[in-house]
């Protein structure tokens, strides 16, 4: 099997003319090619295998695939950075005593799990509580403040995993591999164009 690796740029007539190129230097008959835009294979392997099953004696294909024999292309995420800095810069109130900086007219705050009453002079000082009940231990803070520091760090794990994937799986340069003799499949030979 004998298959080219060339950019993505490549257009339909240039790989048709290096095909049938080096389909005549190899002394067979040109053959129509087929360009499959709509797929990019994960890794050389995969790409080879697809161009495999799509051959028919009629066309050769050609694929869109992640070729790993290529320098990883530097991974470019300043949004998503920018949204994981944001994040972080929110969850750090997480932890400051919510009752201390909203204080409510009367000075109470009412548990809302036991319903013991919490002088907010008390709040956020030593010795005295903070976001949790010192009665029954749950969280005093309002239900939608509670939430809200929750979805942030929800979205700020989720984030951040995601990040660290990409950071893991380096993305290779897309490429084209396009079949130019089916022939001996087991033997495939790679030629960089
Ligand atoms: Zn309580």
């Amino acid at each position: 099997m004998e298959v080219l690796t060339l950019g993505p740029d490549a257009t339909l007539a240039q790989v048709q003319q290096l095909v049938t190129e080096q389909r005549h230097a190899m002394g067979l008959d040109a053959m129509p090619v087929a360009m499959h835009a709509d797929v990019v294979c994960a890794d050389t392997g995969q790409a080879v295998q697809w161009l495999q099953d799509h051959a028919n004696g009629m066309v050769l294909p050609a694929v869109l695939y992640h070729d790993e024999a290529m320098r990883p292309e530097p991974m470019d995420d300043a949004a998503l950075d920018e949204r994981l800095r944001g994040l972080r810069a929110k969850l750090r109130a997480r932890d400051r005593a919510w009752w201390k900086t909203h204080k409510p007219a009367n000075g109470m705050v009412e548990c809302p799990q036991c319903r013991s009453m919490l002088n907010v002079e008390y709040c956020g000082v030593r010795g005295g509580w903070w976001n949790r009940c010192p009665v029954c231990h749950g969280d005093v803070r309002p239900e939608q403040v509670a939430r809200q520091f929750d979805e942030w760090k929800h979205e700020y794990q989720r984030l951040r995993d995601l990040r660290n994937r990409q950071l893991q799986m380096p993305a290779y340069p897309v490429c084209w591999l396009v079949a130019v003799s089916m022939q001996e499949p087991a033997t495939v030979r790679i030629t960089p164009q």
